[in-house]
């Protein structure tokens, strides 16, 4: 009974609406076992209207830290008291650390999006890259496109196109890049942009469980195998975009090496450990074939 009492258990957990597929609390629940750890990580769905009231009460709990998902990544800067540079020029935070009711918040996507694509830098330096989407996940991939590679040209491609055409300027004005061309996403069109690209990349929520049927495109001559394609989707690991590009002999990126690595630098910044994350990839991959 006693070893069951965790006085001084630490909370860190998520903020998000909806959250019932993520993996983030398996992740670095794991991750604080094995590292014999006092804390614990715990979902919260949180709508919209009751995020301030969350995060008042998140600072007379003394919860250390939450990550933060769709749809709180750009307004919940607003209530913070201090951002990181890097999220800052992001617009976007999908980390806070409670330092004794002073809200600092981080975006540490972008450390996932390293990982994940530096293994190809060589290819993809001076080359055009296509990226779907324009919400907080595109943001932290431009960022780290604009920051850390050398595109030729970004093709901003997304529902609404305005939305791609804000970003643009936004990114612009902050990175001082201005190589950038922007469209609607409109399926058949999609063949000739990704044909004239590198890289493509899926930072929409389009082709994730449970509408795994969607696709950003469902034209087989999509892809050739010289191209690149990066789906942040992790769920199911093999969306019908890298089945149809892999089909082509591409090279294919699911979403779970940044999941992974986005949550260890989060981990690091509440606990200041360093996630296993071999040992994470490898339980998360059975987790998620059981
Ligand atoms: P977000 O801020 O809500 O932005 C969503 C974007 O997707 C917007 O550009 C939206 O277009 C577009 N979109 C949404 N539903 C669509 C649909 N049915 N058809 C066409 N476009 C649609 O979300 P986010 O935070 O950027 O996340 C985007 C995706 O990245 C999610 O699937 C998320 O799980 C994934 N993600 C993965 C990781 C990882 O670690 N692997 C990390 C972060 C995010 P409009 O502008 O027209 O609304």
């Amino acid at each position: 009974m006693k070893d069951s009492f965790h006085l001084n258990t630490q909370l860190i957990g998520l903020l998000g609406h909806p959250i019932k597929h993520t993996y983030s609390p398996f992740i670095h629940n794991v991750a604080i076992e094995l590292k014999k750890l006092n804390y614990i990580y715990l979902p919260f769905d949180v709508p919209t209207a009751n995020l301030k009231n969350a995060l008042k009460g998140m600072i007379a709990l003394g919860i250390k830290g939450f990550n933060v998902t769709i749809p709180h990544k750009e307004n919940i800067l607003h209530f913070l008291n201090d951002v990181s540079e890097e999220a800052s020029i992001i617009g976007a935070v999908n980390t806070i650390v409670n330092d004794h009711g002073k809200l600092t918040g981080y975006n540490t996507d972008v450390q996932g999006i390293l990982e994940t694509l530096n293994p190809y830098k060589e290819s993809i330096n001076n080359e055009r890259i296509s990226v779907v989407g324009a919400g907080g996940a595109a943001r932290a991939v431009i960022y780290s496109l604009v920051r850390y590679f050398k595109p030729r040209k970004i093709i901003l491609v997304n529902r609404t196109e305005e939305r791609a055409e804000s970003l643009k300027n936004y990114f612009k004005d902050k990175m001082k890049f201005d190589s950038f061309k922007t469209m609607e996403l409109f399926p058949p069109e999609m063949v000739n942009v990704f044909k004239e690209s590198k890289l493509i990349i899926n930072a929409t929520p389009i082709g994730m469980y449970p509408d795994s049927d969607d696709s950003i495109t469902n034209l087989e001559d999509s892809f050739i195998k010289d191209h690149i394609v990066f789906d942040l989707v992790y769920n199911p690991p093999q969306t019908r975009l890298l089945q149809t590009a892999l089909k082509k002999g591409a090279v294919t990126l699911n979403g779970l090496k940044m999941l992974v690595f986005q949550a260890a630098k989060s981990f690091e910044l509440w606990t200041g450990e360093q996630m296993p994350v071999e040992e994470i990839q490898k339980s998360l991959q059975l987790y998620i074939a059981s």
